[in-house]
């Protein structure tokens, strides 16, 4: 296996903990700061020869909550053994409060092509309904910045928030689109156990949108999002000519990542290592020099390829018959001719023969479509 052109690094604090967030994450333990640092020092060391780099990730959590000289001392830990090559794509994840000329100074010297802004709405109510600490002023001031420092911009926008009407997001996209983002990703809320949310729920002290608003939510966005000249290249995501996220084409692509840091998944083609998603146990048993890992999925050659068909179909351009063998060693009817030739029955798919591709009505339920392959 080639050793990998693409790193993650995920950085676990938040100034506040969104009450429908379940990423692996801490909020307002700026104390464990320190001993992450100290930590993720000692992971790199796993990496022995230097890693020539295509992309570069920094994903949270909120990277940006490190601050502009936080960020500095990531950045020299990990300089020496991650090493972007010229043209990488380097991306990081910001809270549009952290989006200071100072923060935008400091991506600049650190090689950042690319931030990802955790907008979710520009609608003052549905940021509150979501529970986020920023404005949607905070959200245009942002990218102004970062288009102004010449760094391309994708912004998150949410749908289905509690109270969110069809109207409403139909206003986030309009504004959305006004501020001329390279890449947009839009995802429906999800209500994942153990999170505020969910627990008001159960009380019924919120309510989930009606599945078929929240449908018509997804193809409104993909409506707008089109005919503003966004390519709709996979399920959640929506870019620009040229502003694809090259990182996550290397996950969709199955190629062979490292990861680093608490909740991060590194994979070699076969095998995903998980690291343990406490980050204070994370921390604790790297700098004991305890191996960090809290799962370790070793696949067999099959399950390898069923999971590059669910990456796979995730994409607009789906899967082409010969490539997927050439990559995977196994050919695509055998393991999902069967579900394949129900979804084209159904309208959920097209098959050309050499090529299977989700239709827009596949896209709209795929997550429910995974099951008949995997
Ligand atoms: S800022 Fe992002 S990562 Fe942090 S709690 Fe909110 S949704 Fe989760």
């Amino acid at each position: 296996m080639p050793a990998p052109r693409h790193a993650y690094v995920h950085v676990p604090f938040c100034r506040h903990r969104c009450g429908y967030c379940d990423f692996t994450l801490v909020a307002g333990r700026d104390d464990l700061i320190e001993g992450y640092l100290a930590a993720l020092s000692i992971e790199l060391q796993r990496v022995r020869d230097p890693l020539e780099l295509d992309t570069l990730y920094l994903g949270g959590g909120t990277p940006s909550h490190l601050g502009p000289d936080g960020l500095r001392r990531l950045c020299a830990l990990w300089k020496s053994r991650l090493v972007p090559a010229g043209g990488a794509e380097v991306s990081i994840e910001a809270n549009p409060l952290d989006v200071t000329d100072a923060f935008v100074t400091v991506c600049r010297d650190l090689g950042v092509t690319r931030v990802s802004l955790g907008g979710q709405s520009l609608d003052a109510a549905t940021l509150r309904a979501l529970d986020r600490d920023h404005a949607p002023a905070d959200v245009c001031r942002a990218v102004e910045r970062l288009h102004a420092a010449g760094l391309a911009v994708n912004v998150d926008l949410m749908t289905a928030a509690p109270g969110q009407t069809l109207a409403a997001v139909e206003r986030d996209l309009d504004a959305v689109i006004g501020l001329a983002p390279e890449h947009v990703s839009v995802y429906c809320l999800t209500w994942e156990q153990g999170t505020a949310f969910e627990a008001a729920r159960r009380r019924r002290d919120l309510v989930p949108a009606e599945e078929s608003v929240e449908r018509m939510m997804f193809e409104t966005a993909i409506d707008r999002l089109e005919a503003a000249g966004f390519e709709h290249y996979e399920v959640s995501n929506f870019a620009r000519p040229g502003f694809c996220c090259r990182h996550n084409e290397a996950y969709w692509d199955c190629r062979p990542w490292e990861a680093f840091g608490p909740g991060a998944a590194r994979f070699d083609g076969r095998t995903r290592i998980t690291n343990h998603r406490s980050t204070t146990t994370w921390i604790a048993k790297t700098l004991a020099g305890e191996d960090a890992a809290g799962d370790v999925d070793a696949m067999t050659a099959e399950q390898a390829a069923q999971e590059r068909i669910v990456v796979g179909l995730r994409r607009r351009e789906g899967i082409e018959r010969a490539a997927f063998q050439a990559a995977s060693g196994l050919a695509l009817d055998p393991l999902a001719g069967a579900a394949i030739a129900r979804w084209v029955e159904q309208g959920l798919a097209t098959d050309d023969g050499s090529r299977v591709r989700l239709t827009r009505a596949g896209m709209l339920v795929s997550d429910s479509l995974w099951g008949d392959v995997l």
